[in-house]
């Protein structure tokens, strides 16, 4: 992952768009690509969401590789560590929703009894 990473800061400093990546400008492009994400599958059904053809599957590729590039530099820029913070938000959810009390349903961490 750090090799990515650094392939991605390289990739913008050989454009010399590093001036345009401010944490703030790079939330925003994080967003726009997951919206780009989220249009391939406007207006599909859910079973028509979960049988994809191969080209929009491809697409769907791309577009999430953008948002997780995005992540990549914005972690990069507020001296995040993306794997630490995603394991240690993991233990977060994992105290947020105990299997036993939650399974099956969608309700947020403060809807359950034992709601921190
Ligand atoms: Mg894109």
């Amino acid at each position: 992952m750090k090799e990515l990473q650094e392939s991605v800061l390289q990739f913008a400093r050989d454009r010399d768009w590093e001036k345009f990546h401010s944490p703030k400008n790079l939330s925003m492009a994080l967003a726009v690509e997951a919206s780009e994400l989220m249009e391939i599958f406007q207006w599909l059904t859910e079973s028509q969401s979960r049988e994809l053809d191969a080209a929009t599957r491809q697409k769907a590729a791309e577009e999430l590789a953008d948002v997780f590039l995005y992540c990549l530099l914005l972690a990069d820029k507020l001296d995040i560590e993306l794997l630490n913070a995603a394991k240690s938000k993991m233990q977060k959810n994992a105290l947020n929703y105990p299997a036993d009390e939650v399974r099956g349903s969608a309700r947020k961490y403060h809807e359950y009894s034992k709601a921190p």
